[in-house]
């Protein structure tokens, strides 16, 4: 695969995180099979080896570093009113959850969502003197190609037998949620909630209660494997006051301007990457499957052509309305917005195969 020259001039940016072996893993007898060589961001797993724009083993707190190396500089974009994506990709069972923090079990303390809020209120108060804030968040779930909404349980309920093969699903007869794009190319959700926040209280109830009801499935690899793409949006709108004399204010400096910018940060549990027939399972399951590849196969097409310099400057078409996934995301992928896409991956040896996959995957993004 050619190697773009850096990472510099490329919006997409991608990270790999080992998560270290788990405990049944321990137990069946796993080995370790991927290594990640000291102060390079490389890892290696039988032959292959792969270079990326961060690699975090699973020594260390791989979640902090990799808070302050990848995620911080977009909280910070936030404030300047850039969009942004950051993405978890991997197999089922590979710590996407893990790292996002969209478990209620073990995410949400040392996850990359609760850090984003912690580190967005504490940067809020203090530039809170000239700037009014309002912030909204969205909790969505895409499954099957269809948007459903974590923050209204209403909006569909799931009812699932213990062997998690009779799915039933009601509606209310809410209208669907759609994706609409205005003249101005924002992408917006016609018909999901849309929750006002005031502090990060607030804002981690959101988190928890559309964590609460998340679809999951059961499949042979992992019940709580979740075969839907779930996406946490946080929108903050921002009025400055600019005083007369400030550098930003316009000619006019006697009298005080008004400056206001709006900006995203779409934060996203992607669906399990294997493949369909290694969750062993047909009929439903089996469709369910076609369509996450659909999502995460237009994402990587749109991801590899952005990432592509030579056919960004001829103007090349971006295949954004192949999937709902990428026509949600597609003002905050792209153009001034930033993205990371996190590969997640399991060092274990009875994983190799789709370890490999993610990382060919996570390489095409480059
Ligand atoms: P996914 O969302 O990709 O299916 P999960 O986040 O649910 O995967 O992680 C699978 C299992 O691995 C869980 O039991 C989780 O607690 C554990 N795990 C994931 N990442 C880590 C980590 N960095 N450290 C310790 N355990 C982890
Ligand atoms: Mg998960």
């Amino acid at each position: 695969m050619a190697a773009k020259s850096s990472g510099e001039d490329c919006c997409v940016k991608v990270a790999v995180h080992v998560r270290p072996l788990i405990g049944l893993e321990k137990l069946q007898g796993c080995k370790d099979c991927v290594s990640v060589l000291s102060g390079m961001p490389q890892v290696q797993i039988g032959s292959h080896s792969f270079t990326f724009d961060h690699v975090y083993g699973s020594t260390g707190s791989p979640s902090t570093e990799m808070y302050e190396e990848c995620v911080a500089p977009m909280v910070d974009g936030l404030f300047q009113g850039y969009n942004a994506t950051v993405l978890a990709y991997g197999q089922t069972g590979s710590g996407k959850t893990y790292t996002m923090g969209t478990s209620l079990k073990d995410g949400c303390q040392t996850g990359l969502i609760p850090k984003v809020m912690n580190a967005l209120f504490h940067k809020i108060e203090s530039q809170k003197g000239d700037t009014e804030f309002q912030l909204h968040v969205s909790f969505i779930e895409i499954h099957k190609e269809e948007v459903r909404d974590l923050l209204d349980p209403s909006s569909s309920s799931k009812q699932e037998t213990a062997n998690g093969n009779a799915v039933k699903i009601t509606t209310t007869g809410k209208p669907p949620i759609q994706i609409r794009e205005t003249s101005n190319g924002v992408i917006t959700l016609a018909g999901s909630t849309e929750c006002s926040v005031k502090t990060l209280k607030e804002m981690a109830d959101c988190l928890e209660q559309g964590s609460l009801s998340r679809a999951t499935g059961s499949t042979n690899m992992n019940n709580q494997s979740s075969r839907s793409h779930a996406i946490f949006t946080i929108t903050m709108e921002q009025m400055r006051r600019l005083r007369p004399g400030d550098s930003n204010a316009s000619n006019l400096s006697d009298c005080m301007t008004e400056e206001y910018l709006c900006a995203k940060l779409h934060l996203v549990d992607l669906a399990g990457s294997e493949r369909a027939k290694r969750t062993g399972s047909g009929g439903q399951r089996f469709k369910e499957g076609v369509h996450i590849n659909r999502g995460l196969l237009a994402l990587g097409n749109v991801i590899s052509a952005l990432g592509d310099d030579k056919k960004r400057k001829e103007g090349l078409h971006v295949p954004y309305r192949d999937s709902k996934l990428t026509r949600l995301l597609q003002d905050s992928l792209g153009g001034n917005s930033r993205t990371i896409m996190l590969a997640c991956i399991s060092p274990a040896d009875i994983n190799a195969e789709e370890t490999l996959n993610t990382l060919k995957y996570a390489n095409r993004a480059r």
